[in-house]
């Protein structure tokens, strides 16, 4: 039989994956055949011809296999791309979605129009996606980040590490604000950031099985109606904010409007801006921190 080339895999994985209904079949089998031959993606394409080993071969068709039953290939590649970074995942986090860029895009738009140094918040940092991608794109502030999951905040660790951050990036466990208490006279932020988990009980068990099966549901589960991690966190984050600090939260698609009532019975924020993302849909709600009047 004439040798299996990269571009022949490439196209019989493609196919492969397309059958099987894996997401994104192109680049998923462009990460796994990278993955195994420790070529970057590009390098693939300039290596089209070259033939791959027995070895190898045995080795791909492990992951090809278990790709096609839906595991995420972030995981079994242990990292994926979020804002143009590389960032690192392992099943205790949740694998950086690009809904969440448009978060990000709009904390790195805030800060840049406030200039100075800027103190941020990343509650439920997970992989650290948020906090890195802001620090990168920022480089005048610094953040503090928390999560609940040590495990979690290994991942995030190995990350702020990747990119150098060490220095801007302090990683703190903790449920929300918790880990923030101690330090409550002492530090407030310009901005606080959360993803939180968002989603409820009935969409849990209409997700893909590719994320229902394999990612933490302790990072997206959050009661009946999705809105528990938001009940939690918006009540506290004013006291946690300097005097026009700024709140930004990633939702559901459909909860713009529960989260923005939630944010006007604290009394503390004047009405929320939401943004969409690529496809239309609300995904993040923006309030910005009243100020106090003395009377
Ligand atoms: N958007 C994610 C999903 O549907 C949920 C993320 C979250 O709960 N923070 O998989």
């Amino acid at each position: 039989m004439a040798d299996w080339t990269i571009q022949k895999l490439l196209n019989w994985i493609t196919d492969y994956f397309t059958q099987k209904g894996v997401d994104s079949p192109r680049l998923s089998a462009e990460m796994l055949l990278g993955y195994v031959l420790n070529l970057k993606r590009i390098e693939l394409y300039t290596n089209f011809d070259k033939p791959v080993d027995a070895a190898d071969l045995a080795r791909l068709r492990e992951y090809v296999k278990r790709a096609a039953e839906h595991e995420p290939v972030a995981y079994l590649v242990g990292h994926t791309e979020f804002y143009s970074l590389e960032i690192d995942v392992s099943p205790a986090v949740l694998i950086p979605r690009p809904d969440t860029e448009v978060l990000v895009e709009n904390a790195v738009g805030f800060l840049r129009q406030q200039g100075g140094r800027r103190f941020v918040c990343d509650l439920c940092t997970g992989s650290g996606c948020v906090a890195v991608a802001i620090a990168k794109n920022h480089p005048d502030c610094k953040i503090i980040a928390t999560d609940v999951s040590s495990d979690a905040l290994e991942i995030a660790a190995a990350n702020v590490a990747k990119h150098g951050l060490e220095d801007r990036i302090e990683l703190r466990q903790g449920h929300f604000f918790e880990p923030l208490l101690p330090y409550l006279d002492k530090q407030r932020f310009d901005l606080i950031v959360v993803n939180p988990p968002y989603v409820s009980d009935s969409e849990y068990a209409g997700l893909d099985r590719n994320v229902r099966d394999y990612e933490p549901s302790s990072a997206l589960l959050a009661g009946q109606d999705g809105l528990d991690a938001y009940r939690q966190i918006i009540p506290q984050a004013s006291e946690h904010l300097t005097d026009d600090g700024v709140l930004m939260l990633e939702i559901g698609y459909e909860q713009a409007e529960a989260v923005s009532r939630l944010l006007a019975e604290t009394g503390d924020f004047s009405p929320p801006q939401v943004k969409k993302d690529t496809a239309s849909r609300d995904r993040v709600v923006i309030g910005l921190k009243k100020k106090q009047v003395c009377v």
